[in-house]
């Protein structure tokens, strides 16, 4: 039997104010299992609040703790089972340690996926003595916590995609809530039924809630908001909408220069190839931001290709008219202007801004735009890109949001 010295020491080594150790044993290989019991023998039973200590049965299991000084802890619980002394019901006290039904303590999960966060599941299953499961069923089983709650407050929602397999038509959908900058939720598919079996889980207290909803220039999404979420305001982003403008520029780009192998003369054929060779990025980035050698290509580019500096001109003028802070109205106005100016270079473009106008417009008001998202998207690709050691889609759904939303 253990001495009381002996037994003291141990508590202080687990600092666990509810619990006290009444036995140890050391198993080589496999660690030190204490045997704990709480303090206070009565609880409070669940139906009538009554507090009880009538013994009905013990009921022994073990959990995991933190490893101290290289040995696996494990911590033999008795969690006893009482006969409320009322309503004459069997319950089984509670603990502050450990979840219910959990075998390893609260303080051991939050370590590991404060670890996994940063590292990942292999590592620390060997880190910490675990195994690759174990650790795995940690995260889920943490993750179905986090499930549970709803977004409830949220009021400005963004959906957007990112590929999940990359180079296959195989993209999973991220809800974000724009105003905390977080993932709500990660979804496997894209897919309007996916979409809609997520939201009509969160139910029509958050459905109502929602204010904005921020979109790229998909009718899938736009019809299945406007089902689902009738009293929200549809938003086509402005970064998608600014790429259909960039991408028809490009293409034009791609165009031009494959007519340039029919030019015949070799001279004049070397000179307008120079001309458009590596001048992708100075036609499409926002000219502000170019530096000198990009400039001087655009001015090269421009002289030689006119059709491309009059595109590139336009491009331009409809960034600005995003950038200034005007109201609605006017928004609308130096849109139309564009319009009226961009029709026979920009066909493509101006037929779909056309089509989403009605989504397009309400960007004005509020400026909500899904510019967060590509921060967000970029970590959640590194989450992806390290793997993880996870095979599938759930765990890299539980483990981005967990980085997310874990900050204990
Ligand atoms: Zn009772």
């Amino acid at each position: 039997m253990a001495s009381f010295a002996e037994l003291n020491i141990f508590n202080k080594i687990i600092k666990f104010p509810e619990l006290k150790v009444k036995d140890y044993q050391f198993i080589e290989g496999f660690g030190v299992v204490l045997t704990v019991e709480k303090v206070e023998k009565k609880s409070c039973c669940p139906r009538c609040g009554k507090k009880s200590e009538r013994l009905h049965q013990n009921h022994q299991y073990l959990v995991r703790d933190l490893s101290q000084a290289e040995h696996h802890v494990y911590l033999k619980v008795n969690r006893r089972q009482l006969k409320c002394a009322y309503c004459q019901k069997p319950f089984s006290e509670e603990f502050d340690f450990v979840e219910k039904t959990r075998t390893y303590t609260k303080r051991l999960a939050e370590k590991i996926i404060r670890e996994v966060i940063e590292s990942d599941v292999k590592n620390v299953a060997e880190r910490n003595g675990l195994s690759e499961k174990e650790v795995e069923t940690i995260l889920k089983e943490k993750f179905s916590d986090l499930k549970t709650e709803k977004p409830l407050g949220l009021k400005k929602l963004g959906i957007d995609e990112i590929a999940w397999i990359k180079g296959h038509k195989n993209y999973c959908a991220v809800l974000v809530d724009l105003e905390t900058r977080k993932p709500v939720d990660i979804l496997e598919k894209r897919t309007q039924e996916c979409l809609s079996k997520c939201f009509e889980a969160w139910g029509r207290e958050v459905l109502d809630g929602i204010e904005e909803v921020s979109i790229d220039l998909w009718s899938g999404y736009k019809n299945l908001v406007k089902n689902l979420m009738p009293k929200a305001e549809i938003i086509a982003d402005r970064f998608h909408v600014m790429k259909l403008v960039n991408d028809e520029l490009d293409a034009e780009r791609k165009a031009l220069k494959r007519k340039l192998k029919k030019v015949k003369k070799k001279v004049k054929r070397d000179k307008l190839i120079l001309a458009i060779t590596n001048s992708k990025y100075s036609l499409l980035k926002n000219e502000k931001d170019l530096n000198d050698e990009q400039k001087e290509k655009l001015k090269q580019v421009k002289e030689v290709f006119p059709e491309l500096g009059d595109m590139h001109r336009l491009k331009e003028e409809f960034i600005k008219t995003f950038e200034k802070r005007d109201s609605e109205v006017i928004g609308l106005l130096n849109l139309a202007d564009w319009l009226r100016d961009a029709t026979s270079k920009f066909p493509n473009s101006c037929g779909t801004i056309i089509r989403w106008l009605g989504e397009i417009i309400p960007y004005f008001k509020n400026r909500t735009t899904q510019g967060i998202l590509e921060g967000i998207n970029n970590k959640l690709k590194l989450i992806k890109r390290k793997g993880f050691g996870f095979k599938n889609f759930d765990n890299f759904r539980s483990i981005s949001l967990l980085s997310f939303h874990f900050n204990s």
